[in-house]
Protein backbone atom coordinates (compact mmCIF):
# COMPACT_ATOMS: atom_id res chain seq x y z
CA UNK A 1 0.00 0.00 0.00
CA UNK A 2 1.07 3.45 -0.72
CA UNK A 3 0.01 7.20 -1.12
CA UNK A 4 -0.58 9.49 -3.87
CA UNK A 5 -1.28 13.14 -4.52
CA UNK A 6 -4.57 14.63 -6.15
CA UNK A 7 -2.23 16.45 -8.48
CA UNK A 8 -4.94 18.75 -9.80
CA UNK A 9 -5.41 20.20 -6.46
CA UNK A 10 -1.52 20.34 -4.80
CA UNK A 11 -0.55 23.95 -4.56
CA UNK A 12 3.14 23.12 -4.36
CA UNK A 13 3.58 24.24 -0.65
CA UNK A 14 6.27 21.14 0.10
CA UNK A 15 4.76 20.43 3.74
CA UNK A 16 4.67 16.51 2.45
CA UNK A 17 8.31 16.61 1.27
CA UNK A 18 9.42 18.14 3.96
CA UNK A 19 8.08 15.38 6.48
CA UNK A 20 8.26 12.31 4.48
CA UNK A 21 10.41 10.19 6.37
CA UNK A 22 11.96 8.45 2.69
CA UNK A 23 12.65 11.39 1.19
CA UNK A 24 10.44 9.37 -1.51
CA UNK A 25 8.15 12.63 -2.42
CA UNK A 26 9.78 14.66 -5.28
CA UNK A 27 8.95 18.05 -7.01
CA UNK A 28 12.43 19.19 -8.79
CA UNK A 29 12.54 15.76 -10.72
CA UNK A 30 10.12 15.76 -12.77
CA UNK A 31 9.16 17.63 -15.73
CA UNK A 32 5.55 17.96 -14.45
CA UNK A 33 5.98 20.87 -11.37
CA UNK A 34 3.91 19.24 -9.26
CA UNK A 35 4.96 17.23 -6.06
CA UNK A 36 4.38 13.41 -6.92
CA UNK A 37 4.86 10.40 -4.48
CA UNK A 38 6.99 7.52 -5.48
CA UNK A 39 4.89 4.41 -4.35
CA UNK A 40 7.98 1.90 -4.23
CA UNK A 41 9.34 3.72 -1.20
CA UNK A 42 6.44 4.74 0.37
CA UNK A 43 6.41 2.96 4.08
CA UNK A 44 2.31 4.27 4.45
CA UNK A 45 3.31 5.95 7.35
CA UNK A 46 0.27 8.62 6.53
CA UNK A 47 2.70 11.59 7.85
CA UNK A 48 2.50 13.60 4.65
CA UNK A 49 -1.58 13.50 4.32
CA UNK A 50 -1.84 14.73 7.65
CA UNK A 51 0.51 17.58 6.87
CA UNK A 52 -1.02 18.54 3.39
CA UNK A 53 -3.16 21.83 3.68
CA UNK A 54 -5.38 20.94 1.03
CA UNK A 55 -6.08 17.25 1.67
CA UNK A 56 -5.13 15.80 -1.28
CA UNK A 57 -3.06 13.25 -0.68
CA UNK A 58 -4.80 9.75 -0.15
CA UNK A 59 -3.98 5.83 0.75
CA UNK A 60 -4.02 4.04 -1.98
CA UNK A 61 -4.27 0.18 -1.40
CA UNK A 62 -4.06 -0.98 -5.08
CA UNK A 63 -0.33 0.80 -5.32
CA UNK A 64 1.65 -1.71 -3.82
CA UNK A 65 5.87 -1.17 -3.18
CA UNK A 66 8.12 -4.21 -4.09
CA UNK A 67 9.40 -5.81 -0.92
CA UNK A 68 13.50 -4.94 -1.46
CA UNK A 69 12.47 -1.48 -2.19
CA UNK A 70 10.02 -1.16 1.11
CA UNK A 71 12.82 -3.08 3.17
CA UNK A 72 15.04 0.27 1.94
CA UNK A 73 12.55 2.18 2.61
CA UNK A 74 12.00 1.53 6.25
CA UNK A 75 15.66 2.13 6.63
CA UNK A 76 15.44 5.45 5.41
CA UNK A 77 12.64 5.60 7.70
CA UNK A 78 14.77 4.41 10.67
CA UNK A 79 18.18 6.95 9.62
CA UNK A 80 15.31 9.70 9.34
CA UNK A 81 14.02 8.97 12.60
CA UNK A 82 17.68 8.86 14.48
CA UNK A 83 18.40 12.23 12.51
CA UNK A 84 15.45 14.14 13.82
CA UNK A 85 16.06 12.39 17.45
CA UNK A 86 19.63 14.25 17.30
CA UNK A 87 18.42 17.34 16.29
CA UNK A 88 15.91 17.45 19.03
CA UNK A 89 18.67 16.58 21.50
CA UNK A 90 20.95 19.25 20.32
CA UNK A 91 18.47 22.24 20.30
CA UNK A 92 17.24 21.07 23.43
CA UNK A 93 21.21 21.36 24.97
CA UNK A 94 21.86 24.68 22.87
CA UNK A 95 18.36 25.97 24.58
CA UNK A 96 19.17 24.68 28.13
CA UNK A 97 22.40 26.57 27.39
CA UNK A 98 20.80 29.76 26.81
CA UNK A 99 19.05 29.79 30.02
CA UNK A 100 22.47 28.84 31.96
CA UNK A 101 23.37 32.08 30.35
CA UNK A 102 20.28 34.12 31.23
CA UNK A 103 20.22 32.90 34.47
CA UNK A 104 23.81 33.50 35.53
CA UNK A 105 23.48 37.24 33.93
CA UNK A 106 20.73 38.27 35.73
CA UNK A 107 22.50 37.66 39.10
S1 LIG B 1 2.86 7.92 3.62
FE1 LIG B 1 4.82 8.35 4.67
S2 LIG B 1 6.39 7.37 3.43
FE2 LIG B 1 4.54 7.48 2.17
S3 LIG B 1 4.83 9.36 0.97
FE3 LIG B 1 3.64 9.87 2.80
S4 LIG B 1 5.14 10.56 4.33
FE4 LIG B 1 6.26 9.47 2.70
S1 LIG C 1 1.43 19.12 1.18
FE1 LIG C 1 -0.26 18.82 -0.28
S2 LIG C 1 -0.48 20.77 -1.34
FE2 LIG C 1 1.51 20.78 -0.34
S3 LIG C 1 2.97 20.03 -1.88
FE3 LIG C 1 2.30 18.24 -0.70
S4 LIG C 1 0.53 17.43 -1.85
FE4 LIG C 1 0.90 19.50 -2.59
Amino acid sequence: MAYAIDQSRCINCAWCRRECPTDTIHYFDQANRKHNIDPQFCIDCDICARVCPMDCISHEPELVPDPDSLAHAKQRARAWARDRRQLKLGIRAYAESQVVKIAGNGS
